[in-house]
This record gives structure tokens, C-alpha cells and sequence, in this order.
């Protein structure tokens, strides 16, 4: 029977909830509780205690978490700072409006940026390395911190898609003097809008994302330097502080998913997989998304939408370095190679075992009659 079954379900971030939401909504909206009110203070508390920071401040949006987390930690015009080409385009808009110069280099076969490929980019001007933590998955820290210590670099890891996620049971965004969490509606945990945050364990540096978010306002209401407008609402921290509470079991459902996935597809030979859960003691990871790589990737995706089965070319299908109008005018073969064979499957919680199985059976159907 055909199943039609969207890339995201946007309504099930609510629906499913609605009757201990809307009290957890109305609650701040009688109290008149909108802007840095004790919802949001607790929904930092709780996350820095998550993801064992000592500070975490929420922020407008992902983006602007990256753009304060580089402001506070020193970042600053003539710098650069190394990213992987394949992410978001808001890793490397955050480096330009931190007045620096953004640095692309190779991701790996894990599609998280390649050590080597760091190495190779450093120069008497590099700063910083920015660890982007796609897909749920936290990069080789250990390699990357060498490199650092090495040449004094600072890490500010961009863990947009992977709050929870663990590299040597430590989390993804504590690693560096400073890390950042998007709140957008798809990602891991999301609200319902805009929403970001910023962790570290440096004082100074809370010190300086704490002005920023705040129109560089003190304690006192001094303004003690410029800053920006950029706090996260408290009606979406209180919404974020409800989700939390369940957020390791939301976790451990995607975990199952990716697990029932790899049990369904891992017999296709053409296939490249994620890594399953349970394949790397070093790794715990959050799936975010799942991400698979065909050598016949836009006859699969075309397969599959006959079949009802909406899936994602991840970014418009371009590596940063590719957008012409950004002139960066490098060459990233790796990179660009996996734009052409990289697909990503429905994966959030609102999906059942049986949606899974015929995403499987889909697949699989593809693979018998077109190769
Ligand atoms: C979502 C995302 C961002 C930006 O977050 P917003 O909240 O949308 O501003 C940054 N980097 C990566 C890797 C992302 O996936």
C-alpha cells in the first residue's frame, strides 16, 4: 500500500503534545513573562548541566550563537578561522560577520571535517578551527585538538545539529572555549521558531556573550560595550525547558531509527551508511539526520518521491566554496564528490517502525529493478 511520508512533520513538534503545551504557553503568557524572564534562566541551568558546560546563554538563532561564541572569544578582522566546505552556510557567514576570514577545507568519509585537511590550511593568520558537527555525529576532537595545541588555535565548535552528542562521552559543543546549539524547529530539539544558544566554561568569554546577546548591557544596565539584540524569547526557552525533560528518549528514538535503517539497507552494496549506533565506542550520536550516499543518487531520490517518500539533497546540493557569488575559488574534490552522491532519509521521531520498513522496501525495490 502506498504511505506518503514527508521529509519533516512539522505538526508533530506539537499535535502529539498539545495538551502539556499549551499550559506550559499560557502559563507564560499570563505571568506576561517575554524577554530574559526565570523560564529562560532555567532553560540555561538545565542546559548547561546537559551537556556539562558551566555556562549556556540563550541566543536569537543558531546563526547568531555562532556569530557571538566567535565575537567573545576574540575573534577578529584579519583573523582566519577553518571550516569543513560541506555545512550550512551559516558556519561561514557567522566567520564574515565576525569581521573574519573563513578558511574552507575537505570534510571526511564521515562527511565531518578532515584533520588533514586542517592541517594543511593553517597559516601565520589562523586563529581558530571550527568544527561543524553534522548530522548528529561529533568530529575526531582528539585530532583536531592536537593541531590546536600545536599552533595555539582556539576550537569554537559549531554543534548546531548535535546537542547530546558525544565524542569520548564528552559532549559536542564543550570541547573549545566556546560551542553553539541551533533551536530550529527540525533540528534535534527544536521550538517553535527561531532559537539558539551558546555554551562555555570560560568566564571571560560568558562574560562577553552575555554583553553581546544584550545590547552589551550589565548587570546594572550599564552599557559596558556594543552589543547586539539577540535573546532567545522566553516563551520558546520555556517550550525548550518542557522538551528537554524527554529530550534522552527523543534521542534514543532516532538511535533506533538509525539502527533499523542500518538492519534494512546495509546490504546494498552501492550504499554508503552512516555509521550505526552501536559501531563506535567513541562515538554516541544524536542523528540529527541520516545522511546516505548512492552512486545513483538522483534516480533514488526520484524513487522514492514516486513512492510517497519525501527525502533532502542537503543544501541545495553545494559545498560552501561552490556558491559563485562567495568567490572563494577553491577546489574541495572530496567535498564535492559527496555533494554528488549524498541523499538524506526521513528521520525524526514522528516515524514509525513501519514507515522505515517501507522506506527499506523502497529502496531495496530500486536497487532490484534500475541497477
Ligand atoms: C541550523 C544550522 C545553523 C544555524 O542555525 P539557525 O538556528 O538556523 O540560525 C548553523 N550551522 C549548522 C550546521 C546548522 O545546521
Amino acid at each position: 500500500m502506498q504511505k506518503t511520508i514527508p521529509f519533516f512533520n512539522y505538526q508533530a513538534l506539537f499535535t502529539p503534545q498539545e495538551e502539556e503545551l499549551m499550559p506550559v504557553l499560557l502559563n507564560v503568557m499570563r505571568r506576561g513573562a517575554f524577554i530574559l524572564q526565570k523560564d529562560l534562566l532555567e532553560f540555561e541551568a538545565n542546559l548547561a548541566k546537559f551537556v556539562g558546560a558551566k555556562y549556556a546563554f540563550g541566543v536569537a538563532n543558531g546563526t547568531d550563537a555562532l556569530i557571538i561564541a566567535l565575537r567573545a572569544a576574540g575573534i577578529k578582522p584579519g583573523d582566519e578561522v577553518i571550516l569543513p566546505s560541506h555545512t550550512y552556510i551559516a558556519t561561514a557567514a557567522a566567520v564574515h560577520f565576525a569581521g573574519a576570514t573563513p578558511v574552507l577545507v575537505e570534510c571526511g568519509t564521515d562527511h565531518l571535517i578532515d584533520p588533514e585537511s586542517v592541517k594543511a590550511a593553517v597559516t601565520a593568520k589562523t586563529r581558530a578551527i571550527m568544527p561543524v558537527q553534522l548530522n548528529g555525529r561529533t568530529s575526531e576532537m582528539d585530532a583536531l585538538q592536537t593541531i590546536a595545541d600545536e599552533h595555539n588555535l582556539l576550537i569554537i565548535e559549531d554543534a548546531a545539529q548535535a546537542l547530546g552528542s558525544k565524542y569520548k562521552g564528552q559532549c559536542a559543543g564543550t570541547f573549545g572555549i566556546a560551542g553553539t546549539y541551533s533551536f530550529y524547529p527540525a533540528k534535534v530539539l527544536g521550538c517553535f521558531g527561531d532559537g539558539g544558544a551558546v555554551v562555555t566554561n570560560d568566564d571571560a568569554t560568558a562574560e562577553q556573550v552575555s554583553l553581546l546577546r544584550d545590547h552589551g548591557r550589565n548587570e546594572d544596565g550599564d552599557i559596558v560595550a556594543w552589543g547586539l539584540n539577540s535573546r532567545l524569547d522566553n516563551l520558546q526557552a520555556a517550550v525548550l525547558n518542557f522538551k528537554l525533560q524527554t529530550f534522552p528518549q527523543a534521542v534514543e528514538r532516532r538511535r533506533e531509527i538509525a539502527r533499523r535503517y542500518h538492519a534494512g539497507l546495509s546490504e546494498i552494496s552501492d550504499l554508503v551508511l552512516p555509521p550505526s549506533p552501536d559501531s563506535d565506542p567513541n562515538h554516541y550520536d544524536v542523528y540529527q539526520n541520516y545522511e546516505i550516499e548512492s552512486s545513483h543518487r538522483d534516480a533514488l531520490k526520484d524513487h522514492l518521491k514516486k513512492d510517497g517518500i519525501g527525502t533532502i539533497i542537503q543544501w541545495a546540493g553545494k559545498a560552501v566554496h561552490q556558491f559563485e557569488a562567495l568567490k572563494f575559488n577553491v577546489s574541495l574534490p572530496f567535498t564535492e564528490k559527496m555533494f554528488e552522491r549524498c541523499l538524506m532519509l526521513p528521520m525524526n521521531t514522528s516515524l514509525s517502525a513501519e514507515d522505515i520498513d517501507y522506506i527499506c522496501d523502497s529502496i531495496h525495490h530500486f536497487y532490484r529493478l534500475a541497477v
